[in-house]
């Protein structure tokens, strides 16, 4: 089917209180892990592809893959570009077929934050490409599941300020910073549910959670019910499968070959993308809009 914008995916999630996953892939085996669970649940799914993943999976090369594989698929999904950094990088990724953009300005100060996200927006806009931005800073590095990482509490996002980005930028989905981190949590993630809820009564747009792995069955609750529509997974995803691999190595003594390695886990991928969707409420697209 043909792909979905991320403003197409979310359009009725915030009214409908749901999220939709968007899921990290950075080679073939994760890509097909994700999209076989879309099919098999029958679900919205977003791919993403941070731009720190771009040199690992050549993407001239891999986007042929990409493309034919999602547009021959009977499930519903976006092509994201998960945290970029550049113009040229967010450019390249329109040109490359991708539906949605995020364009990662929350290092910077406000004000040129707003100037670059608006110029992003309007290029983005003009190629039918929904764009993501982010303000306060999530803490850590994208694509480094190793490092552990903790909240910085004076990155968080400003509820007003939040209001003000939205409406100055015409953005699509906001990435908000209320104590997630990306990769591992060097303690118990501490959520502010209060910051949460202030964001989603003055903004009316999806919200977006980066540093879903590490959260609990009842913290993924909480924020969907608080106001959260997009939740960014990755590390997740590559702990289980690299764990699944190392335990099927070191209970059989048997020889087993890289195939059937590799298999393993892209099912593993497969298992724990299908369970994050239930555990995300995750709607089909023909229930969204009837309620
Ligand atoms: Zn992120």
């Amino acid at each position: 089917m043909p792909l979905l914008t991320l403003k197409e995916a979310l359009q009725f999630s915030v009214d409908q209180r749901y999220a939709v996953g968007a899921f990290n892939i950075a080679n073939y085996v994760m890509a097909e892990g994700v999209i076989r669970a879309a099919e098999e649940k029958g679900l919205p799914v977003i791919i993403n592809i941070a731009e720190v993943h771009f040199q690992i999976l050549d993407m001239d090369n891999f986007m042929h893959y990409l493309l034919d594989r999602v547009h021959r698929s009977p499930a519903p999904m976006v092509i994201h570009l998960d945290h970029g950094y550049t113009y040229e990088n967010i450019i390249k990724a329109i040109h490359y077929g991708f539906t949605s953009v995020m364009f990662d300005g929350s290092k910077l100060p406000y004000k040129e934050n707003v100037a670059r996200t608006r110029e992003i927006v309007r290029i983005a806009h003009a190629a039918g490409v929904s764009v993501e931005a982010e303000l306060g800073h999530v803490a850590g590095l994208e694509g480094e599941p190793g490092s552990a990482n903790e909240a910085d509490t004076s990155a968080f996002t400003e509820p007003e300020e939040a209001e003000r980005f939205v409406k100055e930028t015409g953005i699509d989905a906001l990435a908000v910073s209320i104590g997630t981190v990306h990769g591992v949590y060097k303690d118990e993630p501490r959520l502010d549910f209060a910051r949460l809820k202030e964001i989603r009564k003055r903004v009316d747009i999806p919200l977006v959670l980066h540093g879903g792995t590490g959260l609990s069955r009842e913290d993924f609750r909480k924020v969907i019910a608080s106001g959260i529509n997009k939740i960014n997974f990755f590390t997740g995803n590559s702990v289980s499968a690299v764990e699944a691999v190392r335990k099927e190595l070191s209970d059989k003594e048997r020889y087993i070959d890289l195939p059937e390695l590799i298999l393993i886990a892209q099912r593993k991928v497969k298992e724990v993308t299908m369970e994050q969707m239930e555990i995300f409420r995750t709607r089909p697209l023909a229930e969204q809009d009837k309620e």
